[in-house]
């Protein structure tokens, strides 16, 4: 089990650096109760050039972007956020980290935009290498919310309770880890991560139409096309996985994790014959700072 604070862990909440474990909320917050708030996943790396938080900005406006989307108020700038992220790491003496940003809304039982809104930073050590154990999936009986009934690409706490149904469906299954379809049919993404597979010397990838777009998956479409590797955003069937040479998830906090099997179906190669593995390794040495050309062959 992680330790996600002990007795010295301090975090930010509006306005203030706290110990975690003195830390209040109150108990009749709309987003205890109703899941009405957003947050963010960030991660911190030692980097060849000293700890550095990777891609702040662009976590910190999509933080701003889904408290816009939701109706939030949010009066924190990107500058503000950044500096605070790393008084956090410094005060906790943090360099490997994962930092959770959580925007949520004071007490209000009416279902209205709320005026009490509050900010925390919190943060905890993170291992440099992640777990790489490749994952065997299923497919997630619960489809991914309707993007029509929900604003899908906001970050909001809310959402979470269909990536945890398909995660708990997942492991009674037997499996590691679920794929979510979209309200058609087509593959969406995992509870925590987005999806690629490759076929045929192609990394394909779903639009970003029912899925959080997620910053990683930027990040590797970005990768793909400095490296030349052809990448195409699609739409396609779970039937059509396994046919898959290779498949893998994204996120920040895991990073790229290759995919073992769908429905026990494995892929067809390797992991580290696929371009997921370069990929992986290229993406890797981006969040630690490291040059990356000696790759591009
Ligand atoms: N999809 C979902 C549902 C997620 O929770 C995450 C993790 N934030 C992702 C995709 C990947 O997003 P990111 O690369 O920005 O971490």
């Amino acid at each position: 089990m992680i330790e996600y604070y002990n007795d010295e862990t301090i975090l930010f909440i509006d306005g203030n650096f706290v110990k975690a474990s003195e830390a209040k909320i109150d108990l009749f917050g709309q987003t205890l109760h109703y899941g009405y708030g957003v947050f963010e996943g960030i991660r911190s790396y030692e980097t060849v050039n000293g700890i550095k938080v990777f891609k702040p900005r662009t976590h910190f406006e999509r933080l701003q972007r889904s408290c816009d989307l939701m109706g939030i108020p949010f009066t924190y700038s990107v500058e503000e956020l950044i500096q605070l992220t790393y008084q956090v790491l410094e005060k906790n003496n943090l360099s490997n980290a994962y930092i959770r940003p959580l925007v949520f809304c004071g007490p209000n039982m009416e279902l209205t935009a709320p005026s009490d809104v509050s900010l925390m930073i919190t943060a905890w050590a993170c291992e440099q290498h992640p777990n790489l154990k490749q994952k065997r999936i299923c497919i997630s009986s619960f489809q991914r919310p309707n993007p029509k009934a929900v604003t899908v690409e906001a970050k909001v706490c809310g959402l979470y309770v269909n990536s945890i149904l398909a995660t708990t469906e997942a492991r009674r299954r037997g499996f590691d880890d679920g794929l979510l379809l979209d309200l058609n049919g087509f593959v969406a993404e995992g509870p925590g991560a987005n999806f690629f597979y490759e076929k045929d010397g192609v990394v394909y990838t779903p639009p970003a139409k029912s899925i959080l777009p997620g910053i990683t998956r930027k990040t590797v479409i970005d990768v793909c096309k400095e490296l030349d590797l052809p990448v195409e955003e699609k739409y396609f069937k779970p039937e059509d996985l396994f046919e898959a040479d290779s498949a893998f998830f994204c996120s920040t906090m895991n990073e790229i994790v290759a995919i073992e099997s769908v429905e026990g179906q494995p892929v067809a190669k390797l992991w580290k014959d696929s371009m997921g593995a370069l990929i992986q390794e290229t993406y890797r040495n981006i969040v630690l700072d490291k040059s990356y050309s000696y790759v591009i062959v």
